[in-house]
């Protein structure tokens, strides 16, 4: 028969697949000889049986249960259920992965009327035993039963009132007798069954809460947000109570062998005496720090402190603990890798392998890499923050806080921000022309688009906190309002974003600048020695571009040259170019753009030092850059001499129903050889020139998008080597280039080995490849996706965190058939995965050869980058 529950003493802490994490570190602190509570673990297997039985506990598992109790029963000497001598036990979740707070807990079951009246005999402490009743049947129904906490809440109020007291504490053991009454009532009332006063029904409905919590909303949310796949299942832990609340001999705490917010290598934590543990999180007693246990019980703090130490050597890593003295006598009740912030986690890692107990590969790992973002954005103050409630949510588009003033307009907010203002820019969606906009703002809100929407691709390559797609919001940008519920926010507001969570508060909040400590580039620095795969950067400005090497960028993996276009001086040559009649008009449009195009490169070059630039030609659909409003249309028709019908006439004439399959990519290159000739002419010219002024090697890449066919790439690298040459020449300079494309059209994938033919590196879109592959719009996808979660269809964004499964076996293929054909080809990735850590980790392993994320994310792949490899050596 299959084995489903371990005794604490059977497992170990290795063990955590099956046992979850708290399972195994409670066997692990029993096999260390440690005061833990003796009880059973009811693994994560059964779990997984639970949901594929349909939401059953199979007879099996429950006759295994049984046979751990009695178990239990011997070890612990008392029995379940039995008045005279009763075991009362603790039911609570424990996945393989921590999620604190995100599943279910019961304390004191094993309780019911017969057995609560000698448990009070037994202690002599009626009070006591009353409290624990009464807490129960709350816990219970509210957790097991799903019975509203405040049925209950109200009527502990109303006891209280009737009392004429304040605290809870202030109750008599008579108040919570009736209370315990009041409280069973009220489950009748609502459920209509007597409250089960069998305590072996009473674990069986509370191992089913456990498993059933497993897929609450709250504990979804969470995965979805740690990349904690939905298969794993918790295990469940059936402890022997231990109580904190017999009297002033007794106590419960929680503590950390480090402090969790500053690193600080001291003992952190706090205590309550005569409590249970939830009093000290619900606040309503001040705890003591754990510093003042020295005074009032300094044999058991020495003992404490003494297991801390010897926890946190064991384990290598801070710990969190929970304890309970129970009448003088110290119960550790769980340990576990002690959640941190971002400066904590870097300071522990760096004092650490100092002190000898990490090496640089085991301390890498000690950090979540996207918790580095915190170290690099402004953040609200943890003060201000406590008071304000958020009006509503969209997504953590670009991470980082901003208070400012809210504009509708790209130019208003730009305005404004010359005034002095500090600016929300709040718009329907971003478009292109927002760039300035976006720019000049604190932080970006949008009411549509996803996480790879405009606003949140350019709000991330800006290091611009972005929430985007809040979709509960009403805008009316003609009247410069908006409305979420009844609540309206007009232009000149303050309103404040976070683009880390998503919240959004009206009002001001304060916000306070990112700090880099002097153990973030040590730590960093270890990362570079480690890692194997390079860290390049999206970046279209010097600007970005600098930032960028400031973050540790290798190279630049993709510049999109779109984003030149768009500036505001120079669409007017643009929108010429394209509303031509003919080449010869087209070519005198574009020779406008060369020298700017030339000089934006050129800063680029400059700004990289010689690192590898790769820019990539020309992408999205021509009509985007075509004028929208009224006003503009009349005035660019008459700067260029046609009527407004004429001009109206060209923008229906490229209007397209599907622009993202349509007229973009080297499909522009192919109708319009021209463009690509003066992007080429614009790359090598600034080549050589940077190259002539600072002595620079120089070797360009040159990218082209969209490419689905051999033959289009070849087209396009033959206008692209004919330009480049002829330049080259000419100039008297050595200088090589190289001509590549984007793998991002799922049938340039299945066809790599062709490609490769002719492309001297691949730069995966996996941006466009997840939208094909899937057949899902990029910047439509939120509400669909949402969907898909709550129906258990997907648990991940996939434009975030790279379907590995799909996507990325195309990735993969295309490596495969990429190097077969050419051995030495160049592998990246440019899409918005290359800053995703489990995405990161996956290009890693299929052998690519850099990454390339925006700015602001270079420092996360960086470390991702290294612990997908320290995870290798660590392994051997
Ligand atoms: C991609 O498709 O992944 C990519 C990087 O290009 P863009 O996002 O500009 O379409
Ligand atoms: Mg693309």
């Amino acid at each position: 028969m299959h084995k489903y529950v371990y005794l604490f003493s059977e497992g170990n802490g290795n063990m955590r697949e099956l046992l979850g994490g708290k399972g195994a570190n409670l066997a692990e602190m029993t096999n260390l000889g440690m005061p833990v509570p003796q009880g059973f673990t009811i693994s994560t297997e059964a779990c997984t049986r639970y949901y594929e039985d349909g939401e059953k506990i199979a007879q099996d598992i429950e006759d295994q249960i049984y046979e751990y109790l009695k178990k239990m029963e011997e070890i612990t000497g008392k029995k379940f259920g039995d008045p005279h001598n009763p075991l009362l036990v603790s039911v609570r979740s424990g996945s393989r992965a921590s999620m604190p707070g995100m599943m279910d807990t019961i304390l004191n079951l094993g309780l019911n009327d017969e057995v609560v009246e000698s448990f009070a005999k037994i202690t002599g402490n009626p009070r006591f035993a009353y409290d624990s009743y009464r807490r129960f049947i709350q816990m219970y129904s509210d957790v097991v039963m799903e019975v509203g906490k405040k049925y209950f809440e109200e009527l502990i109020d109303e006891m209280k009132a009737e009392k004429g007291v304040k605290l809870d504490t202030e109750l008599d053991a008579d108040d919570l007798k009736k209370l315990a009454e009041q409280f069973k009532d009220e489950y009748k009332a609502k459920l209509g069954v007597d409250f089960p006063s069998d305590p072996r029904e009473q674990l069986m409905g509370a191992v089913k809460a456990v498993f059933r919590s497993w897929n609450n909303q709250r504990a979804i949310v969470y995965r979805r947000m740690n990349d904690i796949p939905s298969s794993w299942g918790t295990a469940v832990n059936v402890q022997a109570m231990v109580f904190g609340n017999t009297g002033d001999e007794s106590g419960t705490g929680v503590a950390f062998t480090r402090n969790p917010a500053t690193g600080d290598p001291h003992l952190y934590g706090e205590f309550l005496m005569n409590a249970q543990g939830e009093d000290v999180v619900a606040g309503i007693r001040t705890p003591q720090s754990i510093d003042q246990l020295k005074e009032v019980m300094p044999e058991v703090y020495d003992q404490f402190a003494a297991i801390a130490d010897k926890l946190e050597k064991h384990y290598k890593d801070m710990q969190d603990m929970e304890f309970t003295i129970e009448k003088g006598k110290l119960y550790m009740l769980q340990t576990r890798n002690g959640k941190r912030t971002a400066q904590a986690a870097l300071k522990i890692a760096v004092d650490m392998v100092d002190e000898g107990m990490l090496t640089k590969e085991e301390a890498i790992m000690k950090v979540e890499p996207k918790q580095l973002d915190a170290l690099l954005h402004p953040q609200f103050d943890a003060e201000s923050l406590k008071a304000a409630i958020p009006v509503t949510k969209g997504l953590p588009a670009s991470p980082g806080a901003a208070c400012g003033k809210v504009y509708f307009t790209a130019a208003e907010a730009v305005a404004a921000a010359e005034n002095g203002n500090k600016v929300v820019l709040v718009r329907l969606e971003t478009s292109p022309e927002d760039i300035e906009g976006m720019a000049a703002a604190q932080g970006v809100m949008t009411v549509r688009g996803g996480m790879t929407s405009h606003a949140a691709v350019v709000a991330r390559g800006m290091g611009t906190c972005c929430v985007a797609g809040c979709g509960e919001v009403k805008m009316n940008e003609e009247e410069k309002y908006f409305l979420i519920g009844d609540k309206k926010v007009c232009e000149g507001d303050y309103i404040s974003i976070d683009g880390s969570t998503g919240n959004v508060y009206l009002g001001e909040i304060k916000t306070v600048p990112a700090s880099m400590t002097g153990d973030f580039g040590r730590f960093m620095g270890w990362a570079d020695e480690i890692r194997t795969l390079k860290v390049c950067t999206n970046a279209d400005t010097p600007r970005d571009a600098e930032q960028a090497v400031r973050f540790g960028a290798e190279g630049i993996g993709l510049c999109r040259t779109e984003h030149m276009f768009f500036e505001a001086d120079r669409i007017k040559a643009v929108r010429e170019m394209i509303v031509s009649k003919n080449e010869e008009q087209r070519r005198k449009a574009l020779e406008k753009l060369l020298p700017m195009q030339r000089g934006d490169f050129e800063g680029l070059f400059m700004a990289m030092g010689g690192r590898p630039v790769t820019i990539r030609f020309l992408d999205p659909p021509l009509h985007e850059f075509l004028p929208q409003e009224e006003g503009d249309i009349i005035e660019i028709a008459g700067e260029m001499n046609m009527s407004v019908a004429d001009l109206k006439q060209i923008i229906a004439d490229l209007h397209e129903f599907n622009p993202m399959l349509g007229h973009r990519g080297c499909r522009l290159a192919v109708t319009y050889p021209e463009i690509a000739e003066m992007q080429t002419r614009a790359v090598i010219e600034a080549a050589i020139n940077v190259k002539k002024a600072t002595g620079l090697d120089i070797e360009p890449e040159i990218m082209i998008p969209l490419v689905g066919m051999v033959n289009e790439l070849k087209f396009v690298k033959n206008v692209v080597t004919k330009t480049a040459d002829e330049i080259i020449a000419q100039s008297g300079v050595e200088m090589k280039y190289l001509v590549g494309t984007m793998i991002e059209i799922p049938r340039a994938a299945v066809t790599a080995d062709e490609i490769a033919q002719e492309a001297e590196f691949f730069s995966f879109g996996t941006n466009d490849l997840t939208q094909m592959g899937f057949g899902f719009s990029r910047d439509d996808v939120g509400k669909i996706l949402n969907a898909y979660y709550d129906k258990k269809i997907m648990e991940r964004d996939p434009f975030a965190s790279l379907d590995q499964d799909g996507i990325g076996q195309l990735v993969k293929m295309a490596v495969e058939k990429g190097k077969k054909t050419r051995p030495d080809i160049k592998l990246g990735v440019c899409g918005e995965h290359g800053g995703d850590p489990a995405s990161v980790e996956f290009f890693h392993k299929i052998g690519l050869n850099y990454v390339s994320c925006s700015p602001y994310r270079v420092p996360i792949a960086r470390l991702a980058a290294a612990q997908a490899r320290a995870k290798e050596l660590l392994n051997k």
